[in-house]
């Protein structure tokens, strides 16, 4: 069996995720990829995450060619492969439909910043996508596009979420991180009368992460969170 690493944890990323509340029902998609074969282990098409298993998890190449596996993979296949073509730092792709950052999607071209943690871990602004025809080619050049080689989230026009790390639990992290401040935003939007609340200084956000980077957490680095 091939990538046994990968496709557990791809089992195990979906059934996180939904212990998060960022995803429902078989909505969202996880894939990893593996370096040395340069192959990809997704989630297969429509199966509830508690009922997917090891070997429901497909193994595709770059090109979204399944060279493994029985069911089919994800719908939203072309996207994952043509992100991990483009961009090497991408190893681990969360997709969500997570609730606030879609709202967000609906009604602005990025996510402002509005959260220090968000900011210093995932980036100022998370770029909001054209909108892209789903389960083609076309969503995943839409996410592309309004990538940089150090993306670490993108929100899909009318659609959800999607998150890039080395692993899945930097990627998780992002999705979370992306999803609490987009829910602060709306909440304050709403209880701002619609007027843009106040935001973090985006020219202090480089200095503020290059502290963060060195001077957080334990020296080991296996904790995470921040402002606190
Ligand atoms: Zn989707």
């Amino acid at each position: 069996v091939l990538l046994i690493e990968q496709r557990k944890r791809v089992v195990e990323v979906g059934l996180e995720a939904l212990r998060r509340g960022i995803v429902h029902g078989t909505a969202g998609n996880f894939s990893e990829r593996d370096r040395e074969s340069g192959l990809i282990a997704i989630s297969p098409s429509g199966i509830p995450y508690p009922r997917t298993t090891v070997e429901d998890v497909v193994v595709v190449d770059l090109d979204g060619r399944v060279v493994e596996g029985t069911r089919r993979p994800s719908s939203e296949t072309p996207m994952h492969t043509m992100v991990m073509r483009a961009f090497d730092h991408v190893d681990a792709i969360v997709h969500t439909h997570s609730h606030y950052a879609t709202v967000v999607s609906t009604i602005r071209p990025y996510l402002p910043p509005v959260l220090t943690e968000t900011c210093v871990v995932v980036g100022a602004r998370v770029p909001v996508t054209r909108y892209g025809l789903t389960a083609m080619e076309d969503i995943g050049q839409s996410v592309v596009e309004v990538m940089t080689p150090d993306s670490r989230a993108v929100i899909m026009r009318n659609h959800g979420l999607i998150t890039f790390g080395k692993s899945f639990e930097e990627a998780l992290l992002y999705s979370m991180l992306v999803e609490e401040a987009a829910e602060v935003y709306v909440q304050a939007l709403a209880a701002n009368g619609g007027k843009e609340p106040n935001l973090v200084p985006e020219e202090l956000v480089g200095e503020m992460t290059e502290r963060f980077n060195i001077g957080y957490g334990q020296p080991r680095g296996e904790e995470r969170g921040a402002g606190s």
